[in-house]
């Protein structure tokens, strides 16, 4: 049994002081406010920036300038095999062999790659499963992707309801529609952490009730990346995506990745190809043919931005220090303090949308302000005005999420405080 909650600074001081994680804190730029440090919720949007980024950016912008064209031989990290330098501590973040991941373009790009390779729909079997209410991107890609093949998604894309009263989406919800459906769905694509609730998924479930039924797997990992531990491997999935500006902390458009399952390492599958997917021993013989290199590589098209890259490299090392199990670990206990703080301080005020079981949520906590939209803007811009940053998804949510790796309790304490004083004063 942890120790209880409360709801006082000198409870908040004495945990964060307990914190085998505390250090972490002061490797990232914390935005100022006022005459402090605001109090920053929004590592599930764009994570913050860690000190060795810029240095990161500087040695290459250097290397440049001193090496020109030999800095993809030459320097500390050549820019040849860059993307290699971020491989382990990618594939350890996410669970999976190095091979099976890569660091490329950003998710978007890598939802459609990797469709062009795992959804191939049959006149029998054309249909992608989606959560309703997916992020516009995914609905869009995959909407276009039907439309592309010759499909309609008025036939072709079905949208999971949330069965559930805050609108998550139950196990046996999944299986019903793949019960019903499954012989007529080539994809299914559902979310590691769904942004607007925070419900988590079970990867290795959906997967192998999805696989029974014959169809392909992926999952979009934008809000699951850098927020829980992953073991994609393990999961079976065909196929992931990502961002790494949101949790991974590697900044404003930072590149993305993708995980390609090893059982696919060395298949034919059809795909988009581009010279940087070339089988790298034969890539500068400049032939004609395309041969992919095997792995998650081989879906690469361009040389990678390397300026860009440098971010991701230093802040995936940051994890590999702090270790996703770790930050699991406190992640639940800051995540359990905010909740516990919304049900006992602020329930005249506030309602939690996201799950209440900890292991069917991230960082995460979505929000609903009682009382309706005006309400809940007001606010969400009086905590924003007084430091406390979070972010709005209509109609009347503000979704809060703190990281473990630079948030504290006594930011979660700061946020329950200031909404209290917004109550009082209206
Ligand atoms: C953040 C996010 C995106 C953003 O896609 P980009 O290509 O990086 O702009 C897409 N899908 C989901 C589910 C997201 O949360």
């Amino acid at each position: 049994m942890s120790a209880p909650y409360e709801a006082t600074s000198e409870w908040a001081q004495a945990r964060d002081a307990a914190d085998p994680l505390r250090d972490f804190r002061n490797e990232f730029l914390i935005p100022p406010h006022e005459n402090g440090d605001s109090h920053y919720f929004c590592g599930n949007s764009l994570g913050l920036q860690p000190r060795t980024a810029r240095d990161a950016v500087n040695a290459e912008l250097d290397y440049w300038g001193e090496l020109g064209v030999e800095g993809h031989f030459k320097g500390r990290l050549p820019w040849m095999d860059y993307h290699e330098f971020v491989r382990d501590h990618l594939a350890e973040i996410v669970g999976a062999q190095p091979d099976e991941v890569v660091a490329m373009n950003t998710l978007g790009v890598n939802l459609h790659l990797m469709m062009v390779s795992f959804y191939r729909p049959t006149p029998d079997r054309h249909a992608i499963l989606v959560e309703a209410g997916a992020f516009p991107t995914d609905r869009y890609a995959v909407e276009s992707q039907i439309r592309y093949h010759g499909f309609s998604p008025t036939l072709s894309l079905i949208e999971l309801e949330g069965d559930e009263p805050n609108g998550t989406i139950s196990m046996a919800a999944i299986e019903r529609v793949l019960a019903e459906h499954g012989s007529r769905i080539a994809l299914v694509l559902l979310p590691g952490v769904q942004y607007r609730t925070g419900q988590v998924f079970d990867l290795k479930a959906i997967t192998e009730l999805a696989h029974k039924q014959g169809c392909n797997v992926g999952f979009d990992l934008a809000h699951a990346v850098g927020n829980l531990p992953l073991q994609l491997h393990d999961s079976g999935a065909d196929f992931a995506i990502w961002c790494s500006y949101k949790y991974l902390n590697s900044g404003p458009g930072a590149v993305g990745g993708a995980f390609v399952h090893a059982r696919h390492a060395r298949a034919a599958l059809p795909r988009f190809a581009g010279w940087w997917g070339h089988d790298k021993t034969t890539r500068f013989q400049m032939g004609p043919e395309f041969e992919p290199t095997a792995g998650a590589d081989g879906w690469q098209l361009s040389n990678p931005p390397i300026l860009a890259l440098a971010p991701l490299r230093v802040s995936l090392e940051i994890f590999h220090r702090a270790g996703m199990q770790r930050l699991r670990e406190k992640s639940l206990q800051l995540t359990g303090y905010l909740e516990w703080l919304v049900q006992t301080q602020l329930p005249d005020v506030l309602e939690v949308v996201t799950p209440k079981e900890p292991e069917r949520r991230g960082a995460q906590l979505s929000i609903r302000v009682l009382g309706g939209r005006a309400q809940g803007r007001a606010l969400f811009e009086y905590l924003i005005d007084n430091g406390i940053i979070g972010d709005w998804r209509e109609p009347d949510v503000i979704r809060i999420s703190p990281a473990p790796l630079y948030n504290r309790f006594a930011d979660c304490l700061a946020f329950a405080q200031m909404v209290r004083r917004w109550k009082t004063q209206t």
